[in-house]
């Protein structure tokens, strides 16, 4: 059997769900459905999750949430008087207003959105409705508890359609909880493992995960194959491809992942898979993150001070500053630290100095770091050759260069005002070799 998710463009309106109901019924192994909360049907649209959660704010402020629920109700209402499954929403509708107004909290509130569109998808693909919160299991801190699994078996065991909302279920305590944002992957992925699924396909609006960020690069190639190592390694470095914590729940029993597109369902989409062929095609993609700052601590002998480089890392986490990455020499540590607030580098080095003993503390220039990313890359020599020729040719200056460091993952970093024309100058490179 087959679990599918769908996203939240693929039930934005009552034709996206038609379209999912023409894929369900086109393959009789494709036995659970699990959705998300309606997403935007044009760039300008505000999706129902956000929506909600601006009603929890709002009630939480003391102030009414008439409108903004009146704009959700109302969507709702179209959508499914359109599918002409209108009746069983009105209730639903009218007890969820009032609860988030009585301030049931952001959780409640956000999970809603899933919770309605399942109501309505399992109503009108004749399907029987599975809440999320009797068989997915969350930990306090938001990731899926094991308990889950066997839950999942019993409940969606058997024959028909099933439809589940994504996004949310309860802590073991029986509490209502919301994955992060863009959690219903992680329901999915649960539901397929739960169900031993031969395939969890995740439906979307593009065919498949592309080689590189196509607001970058124009007209990135589908990746046909990846491996779970390697979207985790996209993912890390920038890539809005997965959400990272849906990968685990398949891994570990190897069932593949097939993105789709629910506006182009022949196509093939992407398989993300335990093992692919990396011979053939060495390097799936090029992905990036922005900005960093280039920090270069010198402290002599470093070798001689094994707990330096961790005494620097903890100072840095205490004021809030996350180093993604590092690079060490004999002499000196090489850190590209997240700049993603305000940061006082003159005060900071003084401390580096006073505290840690550093020697000196060069606060370089700003940069941003490009992966590429391919269980092929350490087997393929030329690789490297081939990137750094790219950007030699159009006179980019290497800042940073990690090699080795990971088996699939090259990282390079390069001027700030520089990141889009290396980005399509690798993408480019990448797609050759
Ligand atoms: N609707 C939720 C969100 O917008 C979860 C999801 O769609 O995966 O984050």
């Amino acid at each position: 059997m087959k679990v599918c998710k769908f996203g939240g463009s693929s039930v934005a309106n009552a034709d996206q769900i038609r379209k999912v109901k023409k894929i369900v019924e086109s393959d009789p192994q494709r036995r659970v459905v699990v959705v998300s909360a309606p997403g935007k049907r044009h760039k300008e649209d505000e999706k129902i999750t956000d929506m909600l959660y601006t009603c929890d704010a709002l009630s939480r402020k003391g102030e009414s949430i008439k409108e903004t629920f009146g704009i959700i109700r109302q969507r709702f209402l179209e959508i499914a008087s359109e599918l002409q499954v209108a009746g069983s929403l009105k209730d639903s509708l009218d007890e969820i207003e009032q609860k988030i107004a009585a301030g049931a909290g952001p959780d409640y509130a956000a999970s809603r959105g899933e919770y309605l569109s399942a109501l309505m998808i399992a109503e009108f693909l004749g399907a029987q409705f599975v809440d999320a919160q009797e068989v997915v299991r969350l930990t306090d801190d938001g990731r899926v508890d094991e308990s889950s699994y066997p839950l999942v078996t019993e409940r969606l065991r058997g024959e028909g359609v099933k439809v589940m909302p994504g996004f949310y279920g309860a802590t073991v305590n029986g509490e209502l909880k919301t994955f992060s944002r863009g959690g219903s992957d992680i329901s999915g992925a649960i539901a397929a493992r739960g169900a031993m699924a031969e395939v969890y396909e995740n439906w979307t609006d593009v065919s498949g995960i592309l080689m590189a960020d196509p607001r970058i690069v124009d007209d990135p190639k589908p990746i046909k194959e990846i491996s779970y190592a390697e979207i985790r390694e996209m993912a890390s470095i920038g890539a809005n491809v997965f959400h990272e914590e849906a990968i685990a729940p398949v891994k570990s029993i190897g069932v593949p992942i097939n993105v789709k597109n629910t506006n182009d369902p022949s196509a093939p989409g992407t398989f993300i898979v335990l093992n692919r062929d990396s011979v053939k095609d060495p390097i799936v993609g090029v992905s990036g993150k922005k900005p960093y700052r280039k920090v270069l601590i010198e402290k002599f002998m470093l070798n001689r001070y094994p707990d330096f480089p961790g005494q620097v890392l903890k100072l840095l986490r205490s004021k809030g500053l996350s180093v993604d990455f590092e690079l060490k020499g004999f002499d000196t540590l090489t850190l590209f630290v997240a700049e993603d607030q305000e940061i006082s580098w003159e005060q900071l080095s003084e401390e580096l100095k006073r505290e840690l003993g550093a020697d000196d503390c060069r606060v370089g220039s700003e940069v941003a770091m490009i992966g590429v990313v391919g269980e092929g890359l350490t087997s393929n020599s030329h690789i490297t050759g081939a990137a750094m020729r790219a950007l030699e040719e159009l006179e980019i200056h290497v800042e940073g260069l990690n090699y080795g460091g990971s088996p699939i993952t090259m990282l390079i970093a390069v001027p700030l005002r520089k990141y889009q024309e290396a980005l399509k100058a690798l993408a480019k490179t990448v797609a050759q070799v």
